[in-house]
């Protein structure tokens, strides 16, 4: 069993990114990202933490925008207009989830399609659809890096993607049925409705765990040599450690693992490589609106 680690091959690209940001013409601003989080969602938090830490390590400027929870849709909008027309942002991301006064569609329409580097516009997301060069959401990216670093073959392999949100389990799966490489697959897309689950399971050759129910996939669902992608990340309060929760994937690491021929850690896996990846489509932004 090879483990795929998420955290080392998002250093790599991280790196090669830091590269490519410095060695831009003197007197060229450098990437600049803009991240609006609205409300003191703990989960949140942190991910914009890591983003904006990830960014500064790649030479990314990055500027932080808050919201209090109780903000309007129209001051969002407002702003994300501003930011739209702002010539030095090159990447605008929304953190998700917004509170419930909002519509997360009305306002993930509202960035401006060349800055959407989460990849969520429903321009981009058709253009994904129909194969078209765009910014892929940063999970999916972050899942074809690493099975391209790892030169996983993919083609022809059945591939069971459980979960068909629009950020993750909808545009792997339309990723990995494409002609390219990774792709190739013959997939199924799984959800809370799909009856013979283990059965699908078990022909699988390659899993991705993307349902957000902890330790899910068991030993007894995965067949031998298969690759195993867990996308799931849920926090599970346990007092005696010091955050006072830990965090758990949708796959049963510790019975799946011996079973599998590559399989993702968490963490250190793909949440790792969807920081990579947001960055990756910060520098694209930038390099696309000024070079
Ligand atoms: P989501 O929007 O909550 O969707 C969950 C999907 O799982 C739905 O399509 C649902 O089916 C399906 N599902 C639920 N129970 C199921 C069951 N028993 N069998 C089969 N399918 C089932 O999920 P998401 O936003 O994609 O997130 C999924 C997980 O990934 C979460 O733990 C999230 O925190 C994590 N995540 C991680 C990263 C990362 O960077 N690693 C990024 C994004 C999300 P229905 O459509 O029928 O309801």
């Amino acid at each position: 069993m090879v483990l795929l680690d998420g955290k080392k091959t998002a250093l790599d690209l991280r790196e090669q990114l830091k590269l490519k940001v410095s060695g831009r013409q003197a007197g060229m601003p450098s990437p600049k990202l803009a991240a609006i989080l609205v409300g003191n969602n703990g989960a949140s938090e942190t991910y914009v933490e890591s983003k904006e830490k990830a960014c500064l390590e790649a030479g990314i400027r990055s500027e932080l925008i808050r919201f209090p929870e109780s903000c309007t849709e129209q001051e969002l909008l407002g702003k994300i207009e501003e930011l739209n027309r702002n010539e030095d942002i090159d990447g605008i991301l929304v953190q998700l989830p917004l509170p419930a006064q909002m519509d997360e569609q009305k306002i993930t329409r509202a960035v401006a399609p060349e800055k959407d580097v989460d990849g969520f516009h429903p321009e981009n997301i058709g253009k994904l659809t129909l194969g078209m060069e765009t910014y892929v959401p940063a999970t999916p990216l972050g899942i074809m890096q690493l099975l391209e670093a790892y030169k996983i073959n993919t083609s022809g392999m059945h591939t069971l993607v459980i979960g068909r949100s629009a950020i993750v389990g909808t545009p792997i799966s339309i990723l990995l049925s494409r002609n390219t490489n990774p792709g190739n697959c013959t997939v199924t897309l799984a959800h809370s409705k799909t009856k013979n689950l283990t059965e699908l399971s078990h022909q699988a050759d390659i899993i991705i765990a993307a349902l957000g129910k902890p330790e899910f996939l068991k030993a007894n669902m995965v067949k031998e040599g298969a690759v195993v992608i867990d996308v799931g990340i849920t926090r599970i309060e346990s007092k005696d450690l010091p955050k006072g929760y830990r965090i758990a994937g949708d796959v049963d690491f510790e019975n799946v693992a011996p079973k599998c021929s590559f399989i993702t850690p968490v963490p250190g896996g793909v949440g790792a490589m969807t920081i990579a990846a947001l960055l990756m489509n910060t520098v694209k932004a930038w390099q696309k609106r000024r070079f």
